[in-house]
C-alpha cells in the first residue's frame, strides 16, 4: 500500500496556492529557512499547523551554543577560534557529521552577527556560576561540558552558551525579533494549516505539499523546494515506543519538553519520501540538579553506592548517565559545607549524621557507599579523582556532617527530555536517502533533521536552537537557488 505521506503528482488535478519555496513549520527554523529564501529573491510560503508561529522556539530558554570569537566572547576576553569549538563539537565519540561541523564552527561568528543584525540582543557579560539558565540578562555561560573530562582533553575550553538578553527564559525574545524579521519580508503565511504529504512527481523530485486547513485538503506547489521545519516526535507516543523505548518504559515519570505539535509529521513525510531517518533513538534528558553548584563538590552514586561519571559534567550528560543506572536510580551525597538551597524542584532523600547511617538510609548493600566514600577522599584530599577525573577545581573530601543525599532518581527527581534524531541532512540542508543520495526538491532543518545535536551524553545548552537557526538559513538559501521543476 502507497505511504499516505506521498502523493503522486498525477492524483494532483489543482494546486490552490503556488511559491518558489514552501516552508512547513514557522518555529525557529522555518523563520530563519523563510528569511533567508526571501532575501534570495524566491516568493516563500509558510504553512503553520497552529494559529501562529515560534514553535518549541519561543518556549526556550533562547540559550544559543555558538563560538569561535563572538563578540561577547570577546569582550570577556574568552580565547575562542573556530577550530577549538569544530574541535569540542566533535569531541566525546560519536560526532555529528564532520562538514556540518566544521561549517558550524567556521561560520558561527557570522551567524551571531546575523542575529544581531535582526535586532536580537545579547549583552557582553557572563554568568561565571554553574546554572541551567542565566537568572539574569547576561549572554555567556559554560552551558555544555567544556571544563570536564574527557572534553577538556580535545579542545581548548570556552563559554559558548549565549542566552538572548532577558531576565531567565528568553525564548519569546529571540522569536518577536525571528517573525518581525519574516513579516518585513515578502512571506506569506497559511496559518492553522497542516502539512500532511508531500506531493512527488515520476523521478521521486518532491513538487509540493498536500495540506489541511478547516478540514478540507489543499495542494500547495512548490517550484523551487520544500522545507521541512515542523519540529521533533517527543509528542508521538507511537514513535516514542518505536524509537526509544528506553523513555518510553518510563514515559509517566517524565516531562516531555516541547509543543503539541512535536508530532513526527515533518520527519515521516520526509522518510516516505526517501529521506533517511537518523539518530532516531537519541534524546535530551535531564534533570537540573545544579544549581547550587556547590552541589559539584559532592558525588553521584547508584543504588549500589557505587559513583559512575565526573559530577562536573553539564547535568545532562550527568542525568544521562543516571537513567542508565539499576531501576534508575541516582543519589546526589553532599556533605554540610557542598549543600546548599536548590533552585529546581529537588528532593531530599535523607539527611544522616554519618555515611554508614546514609548507607542505611538508602537501602545500599553494607559498606559499598562508605568505601566509595573513603576512596573518594583520598583522592580528593590529593587533588585528583583517577576513577572518573572529575577536575580538581571541585574536588574536596566529604566529611562535614551531617550529609545529605539529593535524589536524582528518575521518578523521584522532575526528568524533562526531547528528541534529537530526525531526517539526514546534508550541509545545505538537503534531505539525504539512506544511500547518501539527495531527495531532489527537498530540504530540512531544525528538529526535523539531524544536526550537530547527537546524543543526551554529549549535548549542550544552546545547541538546538543554534542548529536550527543556522542550518534553517542553509536550507532556504539552498532551496532558492534550487532550479524550478
Ligand atoms: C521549554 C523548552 C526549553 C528549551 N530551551 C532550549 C534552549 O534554551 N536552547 C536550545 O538550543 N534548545 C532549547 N530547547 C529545544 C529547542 O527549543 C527546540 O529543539 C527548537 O526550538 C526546535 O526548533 P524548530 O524550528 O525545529 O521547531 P519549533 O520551534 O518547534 O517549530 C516547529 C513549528 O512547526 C509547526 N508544525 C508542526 N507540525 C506541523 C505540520 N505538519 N505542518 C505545519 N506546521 C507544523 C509547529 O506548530 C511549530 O510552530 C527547549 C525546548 C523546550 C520545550
Amino acid at each position: 500500500m502507497a505511504d499516505p505521506r506521498t502523493k503522486s503528482l498525477k492524483t494532483v488535478d489543482e494546486w490552490e496556492h503556488e511559491a518558489d519555496v514552501v516552508v512547513v513549520g514557522y518555529g525557529g527554523a522555518g523563520a530563519c529557512a523563510a528569511i533567508e529564501a526571501s532575501r534570495a529573491g524566491a516568493r516563500v510560503l509558510l504553512l503553520e499547523a497552529t494559529g501562529g508561529g515560534g514553535g518549541s522556539t519561543a518556549l526556550s530558554g533562547g540559550h544559543l551554543y555558538l563560538g569561535g570569537g563572538t563578540r561577547p566572547q570577546k569582550a570577556i576576553g574568552s580565547d575562542d577560534s573556530p577550530e577549538q569549538m569544530f574541535r569540542y563539537l566533535m569531541a566525546g565519540g560519536d560526532g555529528p557529521d564532520e562538514h556540518k561541523a566544521r561549517l558550524y564552527a567556521n561560520e558561527s561568528v557570522s551567524h551571531f552577527n546575523w542575529l544581531v543584525s535582526l535586532g536580537v540582543p545579547f549583552t557582553d557579560t557572563i554568568w561565571e556560576d554553574r546554572h541551567t539558565i542565566q537568572p539574569t540578562d547576561a549572554c555567556l555561560i559554560w552551558s555544555g561540558n567544556e571544563k570536564a573530562y574527557p572534553f577538556v582533553e580535545s579542545a581548548r575550553p570556552a563559554p559558548r552558551g549565549h542566552k538572548v538578553a532577558r531576565e531567565g527564559d528568553a525564548g519569546i525574545e529571540l522569536w518577536k525579533h525571528l517573525s518581525k524579521a519574516v513579516e518585513a519580508s515578502e512571506t506569506e503565511i497559511l496559518y492553522d494549516t497542516a502539512g500532511r504529504a508531500l506531493v512527488t512527481n515520476d523521478s521521486g523530485r518532491v513538487v509540493g505539499v498536500v495540506a489541511r486547513k478547516e478540514g478540507k485538503e489543499l495542494f500547495v506547489k512548490a517550484h523551487r523546494g520544500v522545507i521541512l521545519t515542523s519540529g521533533g516526535f517527543i509528542m508521538n507516543m507511537k514513535m516514542l515506543a518505536n524509537h526509544i523505548p528506553r523513555l518510553y518504559a518510563r514515559i509517566d515519570d517524565i516531562e516531555l519538553h516541547g509543543n503539541p505539535k512535536d508530532d513526527g509529521s515533518g520527519i515521516q513525510m520526509g522518510a516516505a519520501a526517501g529521506g533517511a531517518a537518523i539518530r532516531m533513538s537519541e534524546m535530551f534528558l535531564t534533570t537540573p540538579w545544579y544549581p547550587p553548584s556547590s552541589f559539584t563538590f559532592g558525588i553521584m552514586v547508584n543504588i549500589r553506592g557505587e559513583r559512575f561519571i565526573n559530577e562536573d559534567c553539564y547535568h545532562g550528560r550527568v542525568s544521562a548517565g543516571a537513567f542508565e543506572q539499576p531501576e534508575g536510580k541516582a543519589y546526589l551525597i553532599v556533605d554540610h559545607q557542598a549543600f546548599g538551597f536548590p533552585e529546581s524542584d529537588t528532593r531530599l532523600a535523607a539527611t544522616e549524621e554519618s555515611i554508614p547511617e546514609m548507607e542505611r538510609a538508602l537501602d545500599m548493600p553494607t559498606g559499598n557507599l562508605m568505601h566509595t566514600v573513603m576512596h573518594y577522599n583520598e583522592q580528593a584530599s590529593r587533588g585528583i579523582d583517577p576513577l572518573f577525573r572529575k577536575q580538581s577545581a571541585w574536588l574536596r573530601p566529604l566529611e562535614a556532617s551531617p550529609f545529605a543525599a539529593i535524589d536524582c532518581s528518575v521518578g523521584s527527581s522532575p526528568y524533562y527530555a526531547f528528541t534529537l534524531g530526525g531526517l539526514r541532512t546534508a550541509p545545505g540542508g538537503q534531505v539525504l536517502s539512506e544511500e547518501g543520495e539527495t531527495i531532489p526538491g527537498l530540504f530540512a532543518a531544525g528538529a526535523n533533521s539531524s544536526g550537530i545535536t547527537r546524543s543526551a551524553s554529549t549535548y549542550c545548552s544552546g545547541q538546538s536552537i543554534g542548529d536550527a537557526t543556522f542550518f534553517g538559513r542553509q536550507a532556504g538559501s539552498s532551496a532558492a537557488s534550487s532550479p524550478p521543476w
